[in-house]
């Protein structure tokens, strides 16, 4: 029995994909699959969208190189650029694109000598005060940018909104206007969208869009789940009840002793923990999907267990499959009865969650 995995719908991957790119059908798509596809898979999920995406994103050097030598040829670009001038080298040297957004990268550029010059993404600073070249920083640094021998002719802009998913807030409007601002006047491409850019502003669907979480089936927004927004959910996180007992009114479950029952009821252990990324916040309420129904999980999530409360008249056997989320029950859902955010679930499940691939 392969208990405690999860499996990886490629059709929806596939579907959500689609979706993403009907929404913003002049946008090319950088498909995200920064932090193994957000717990997703990286290579499983480049292999499965690599005919349909118009190339990826991640975070870091090393998870390009991976893609690389994993025989991944589609465009890859990696979203914090590089720290040094040795992994300057190793993207060149394989055809991997970067974001500078800093004097100190552009800096580095002028002197190394590398075999060819660099696809390269100016990061913008429109807003999210994070990565990037503010407006007057741009201007300044614009002129060096276009006379470096190792960066390619036409670098792309790119700017990232720091709260899109807020439909409310005012900073969005004003990302992207400073954005069209500062691209006003060069024949560059430009990305500004991700997934709630691309599901909530169109005004900031630009050359490329660069969706994460959604091409997953999951929402960016907190009050909502992908199904509200025609995204199909990629994960089901299932494991199975490994024992059900009898539990009397009065006793408590778990260590801390921290739930008590309020009647004699029947329990559930469930084969999943902390040590399987499902998060140990996770409090007594927390739904989790048997047999059809939602059930509360009852006293703390341990390293490999946690309990769920079946009811006094639960038929529930031994064996019975599990969801911890998925279809059955939106990773959102949960995301919000824990106190944080689908992204973070998702991307910390361990290596001990065997993935599956489903058709
Ligand atoms: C992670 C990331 C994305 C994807 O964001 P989602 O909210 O998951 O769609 C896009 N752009 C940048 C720069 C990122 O770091």
């Amino acid at each position: 029995m392969n208990i405690a995995n999860a499996a990886v719908s490629l059709s929806a991957l596939q579907h959500n994909l689609a979706a993403l790119r009907a929404l913003a059908p002049a946008s090319k798509v950088l498909v995200v699959i920064k932090a193994n596809a957000y717990g997703h898979g990286m290579l499983q999920v480049a292999k499965c969208l690599q005919q349909y995406a118009d190339g990826f994103a991640v975070a870091r050097t090393n998870e390009a190189l991976t893609l690389r030598q994993a025989g991944i040829n589609s465009k890859l670009l990696v979203l914090e650029g590089f720290f040094d001038e040795a992994e300057a080298l190793i993207l060149a040297s394989n055809d991997i694109s970067t974001v500078i957004h800093s004097e100190q990268q552009l800096i580095q550029l002028e002197t190394l000598r590398l075999p060819n010059p660099l696809d390269t993404w100016i990061k913008l600073d429109t807003g999210m005060h994070r990565l990037g070249l503010l407006p007057e920083q741009f201007t300044a640094l614009m002129p060096r940018i276009e006379a470096c021998h190792n960066i390619q002719t036409k670098p792309t802009f790119i700017s990232h909104f720091a709260c899109a998913d807020e439909i409310e807030h005012p900073l969005n409007r004003k990302q992207i206007a400073e954005f069209n601002d500062l691209c006003e006047g060069y024949d560059v491409e430009a990305s500004l969208a991700n997934s709630a850019g691309i599901l909530l502003w169109p005004d900031s669907h630009k050359d490329w869009n660069r969706p994460g979480i959604s091409i997953y089936g999951i929402s960016p927004q907190i009050d909502n789940t992908g199904k509200d927004l025609n995204l199909l959910p990629v994960m089901t996180l299932q494991s199975n009840l490994i024992a059900v007992r009898e539990h009397p009114k009065g006793e408590t479950v778990g260590y801390g002793a921290t739930w008590q029952a309020e009647q004699d009821t029947r329990l559930g252990v469930v084969a999943m923990g902390y040590g399987d990324g499902y998060p140990r916040s996770a409090p007594s309420g927390t739904p989790v999907w048997v047999n059809g129904r939602l059930v509360p999980i009852v006293g703390r999530v341990s390293m490999d267990m946690l309990c769920v409360d079946l009811g006094a008249k639960a038929t529930d056997s031994v064996g019975d499959r599990v969801v911890l989320w998925g279809a059955e029950l939106p990773v959102e859902t949960v995301a919000k009865a824990v106190g944080t955010i689908a992204y973070e679930l998702v991307t910390k499940l361990t290596s001990r969650v065997r993935l599956s691939y489903i058709k």
